[in-house]
Order: structure tokens, then sequence, then C-alpha cells
């Protein structure tokens, strides 16, 4: 039957030690997402872009943003807005622990000696040319600006191109234009889905085409990066596949229901295929209704609660006898987002194995990563978390190996070159070393 009212911002739950190995295992799996439709649709669109170039990405964002532009690039330095001091302050603090974190993750180079005289070495390149992609069909994001744009800035990218869908009135969101500038944008590409992703991945007249593109976006723009990646003639890489967003909270009695409840919805309020998951420890019934109530008390407030009341039915709350059960349970799920509300939640992070990004304790909500703590919000997703990073300063940068062998060295290690070219046949190999000694 459907959902009477006050029923349509409950989640389903479920006890762990009442599942059989099949319904764990469906509650782990996500939606299967079919791409043939989509992959169908966006074909055309690519192809459109490969052959017909800016006319094509003019074309199309006239028919799926309902604005007809004359020109798709504008280049910098970019004629930013004035924005609201209070908003301004805000992208800049954003900006700074942003900056902060990924800043820390460079690397410098490093040097070693394997054998006397064989000296091996390893040193980064940052990727030149990097495309951006910022959704912005159904919301303003500049923390999606922020979280591609800060991470290529600090790793040095020659070329930054930033894509993302005109407004009505053909203008960018100013917020969204403020933070090309800060993070030295050089281009922004003003289209959206499919043709903004084929833009950048084949360039056109004007834009730019560049080694690799990241950003999430709807269905159009992953289906897009997937072609574009398998076709050798773009030779461009991506950051991963992006499916909706999800978050995993881990709570016991120690937890505040009002807070769980708080970090569940703004998962939830996302889209409507949002995945929220809760995992309770050691709760009883009682307990478990106040984090429900609580849910749905705050879901009724909510300005996006239609949206809530279509992902949060499909989410579930999973009661399990213990923290090492629920730790057991998360990395085979792998979230993209893991909050920890338990008791001790700082010892529970040694237990995680899959997750995209780790929150910590009843201070660290959600909210916090995804605009301005520092960490990256642009995750893996789909349970992705099992071998995929989220995006990170490493994304943009390509590391290069080096070797430096003396005379003394490559007397050290012929032997060794010589033994195995022979075992796998290849003389050519045996004989650069050969002719080498053979000279000393
Ligand atoms: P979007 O920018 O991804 O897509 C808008 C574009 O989609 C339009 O410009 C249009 O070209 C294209 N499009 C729309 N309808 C189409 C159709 N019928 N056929 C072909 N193309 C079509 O914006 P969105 O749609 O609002 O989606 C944003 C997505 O990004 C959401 O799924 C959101 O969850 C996700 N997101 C994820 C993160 C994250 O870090 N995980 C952050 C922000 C946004």
């Amino acid at each position: 039957r459907p959902a009477l009212p006050g029923e349509q911002t409950r989640m389903r739950v479920f006890a762990d030690g009442e599942l059989s190995a099949a319904e764990r295992a469906a509650l782990i799996q996500r939606p299967i997402i079919d791409s043939g439709e989509i992959m169908r649709r966006v074909r055309p669109i690519v192809d459109a872009v490969r052959a017909n170039g800016d006319a094509a990405v003019l074309e199309l964002t006239e028919k799926f943003d309902r604005v007809r532009l004359d020109r798709v690039v504008v280049r910098a330095p970019f004629d930013v807005p004035e924005l609201a001091p209070a908003v301004r302050a805000a992208i800049d603090q954003a900006y700074a622990n942003v900056r902060a974190f990924h800043a820390a993750q460079l690397d410098g180079p490093l040097s070693i000696e394997t054998m006397p005289g064989v000296k091996c070495s390893r040193f980064s390149r940052a990727i030149e040319r990097v495309g951006l992609y910022v959704p912005g069909g159904s919301a303003v994001l500049p923390s999606s600006a922020l979280m591609l744009g800060v991470p290529a800035q600090v790793a040095g990218c020659r070329e930054i191109v930033l894509a993302t869908p005109p407004r009505p009135d053909g203008s960018i969101v100013p917020e969204v234009l403020y933070v090309a500038h800060k993070v030295g944008a050089t281009a922004i590409v003003k289209a959206g889905g499919a043709q903004a992703i084929a833009a950048m991945a084949y360039g056109t007249e004007t834009v730019p085409k560049v080694d690799k593109i990241c950003g999430p976006g709807n269905q159009y723009v992953t289906a897009a990066k997937m072609l574009a990646q398998n076709d050798t003639a773009a030779m461009v890489a991506i950051d991963m596949p992006a499916g909706p967003s999800e978050v995993l909270v881990v709570a016991d009695a120690t937890s505040n229901p009002a807070y769980v409840a708080s970090d569940l919805l703004s998962q939830a309020e996302h889209g409507p295929d949002s995945q929220v998951v809760l995992l309770t420890v050691g709760l009883d019934d009682a307990q478990v209704a106040a984090i429900e109530a609580q849910v749905h008390e705050q879901a009724e407030r909510l300005p996006r609660v239609d949206v809530v009341r279509q992902s949060i039915p499909k989410s579930y709350c999973l009661r399990m006898a213990t923290m090492r059960d629920a730790m057991a349970f998360s990395n085979a799920y792998a979230p993209e987002h893991l909050i920890l509300h338990n008791d001790r939640a700082a010892d529970c992070v040694d237990a995680v194995v899959n997750a995209g990004s780790v929150f910590v304790g009843p201070y660290s909500p959600e909210s916090c990563g995804d605009y301005a703590s520092g960490t990256n919000h642009t995750l893996p997703t789909y349970g992705f978390s099992r071998m995929y990073s989220g995006v990170n300063t490493a994304t943009f940068l390509k590391h290069i190996t080096a070797q430096e062998l003396t005379r003394e060295g490559l007397a050290n290690i012929g032997p060794t070159v010589m033994a195995l070219a022979e075992v796998e046949e290849l003389e050519a190999h045996r004989n650069a070393v050969a002719i080498r000694l053979r000279d000393m």
C-alpha cells in the first residue's frame, strides 16, 4: 500500500540477527543502474560535439538549458561580481582550509640507492590540462568548484577548465565565478551535461582539450565521462565512476538522537536516490524509536521535505549486536561517507577498511566536510570506496620514476639483469648490459 502521510519520512528497520545471508547481501547492494538507455541518449550528443564543435554545444545548450549563447567559453580574467560580504568570507575561509589540507598532501621527490651505485628516484608533475565539471542543473554548487579547483591549483595544473551549465539568463552563478577566479581557472565552459564533457574531452574551436576530467554530475555527465574514457581518440582520463550520494551512520546508546537524525537528513535531502543507512549498536526499541521520531520531526520542517520523502523510505536502519558487527557491515557496504556517532568513535577508525571519508564523533557532521573543514567532498559512491580514493591532490598529479646507475652500479646489477633477460629470451636486453660490462 502507498505510505500514509506520517510514514513517508520513516526508515525501514531490520535486525541483523534475523537476516539471512541473502537478505544481508541485498542490503549491501546498491540499486542496479541501467545505463543502456542513458548511453543511447548520450552517444549522439557526444558524437555531435565531436563532429560540430562549438555549434553543437550552443545548440544543445539551447535545447537542454534553454538559453541561446553567442559563445561557449569565457577566458580568464573573469568579471567577478560583488558577493555579499558574509558569503565571500565563507568562501574565503573554506578555500583556505581546503587549500591547507590539499597542500599538505604534496609529496616531495624521493630517491634511494637499491644497490651500491643504483639510484632510483620518483618525482611528481602536474597533469597539464584538466577539466572540472561543476554541476548546475538543479542547485548552486560553488563547493564543488572549490573541491575540484583547489587540488588542481595546488598540484600546479597549467590549464584549469571549469565547465558548468549557464543560468537561464546565460550567466554563470556568481559564487562559482568567484571560486573559479580564486583557484586560477584559465577558462569557463558555459555548458552542462554530456555536451560539456564531450567538449572538454575532444576539444572544440574554443574549448581546450583536456587530459583528465573530474567532478560529479547527473547520469548524462557520468555516461559521457565513461564514453570519453573508453575512446582512445579522446585520450582522456576521468576521476571515478559516480552514483547517488550516500551516508552510513553508526550510533549507540551514547549518541544524541537529534544529531544522528540531522546527519541522516543532510544526506537524504541531496536527491531521491540518496542512500541513507543507520546502524544501531545495542539500542532498545525505545532508543531506535527516538531516532526515528527525530528523523520524522526534523524532516517535516525541511524545505526539501519532498526529496526526503522519496529517499528516506528507500533507506534503512539495521540493528546490530556489537560494534565489531557494525564495522564489518560498514566495510562490506563501503560507504561514501561514514559517520561514527558512537562512544570511542576515534578507536573505531582503526577498524575502517572501506569508506570515502570518515566523520569522527558527535561534533563532526558531514556538512563540515561537504563545505569547509578541508577534506574533499568528491568521494567514491556505489561501493567504489573499496578500490577508489576521493579526489585529492594526487588526482591531478602523475608520478614519474627515474634511475641513474654508475659504472660500479651497472657492474653490481648487470649479472642479475642478464640472467633474467636470458630466462625471457630477450637477447637484445641481455646485450645492452653485456656490451657495457665488456668495456669495464
Ligand atoms: P548537472 O549539471 O549534472 O546536469 C545538468 C545538465 O544535464 C544540463 O545542462 C543538461 O545538459 C543535461 N540534461 C538534462 N536533461 C537531459 C536530457 N533529458 N538529456 C540529455 N541531457 C540532459 O546537474 P543536475 O542534473 O542537477 O545533477 C547534479 C548531480 O550531481 C546530482 O546527481 C547530485 O547528487 C550530484 N552531485 C554530487 C556531488 C558529490 O560530491 N557526490 C556534489 C554535487 C552534486
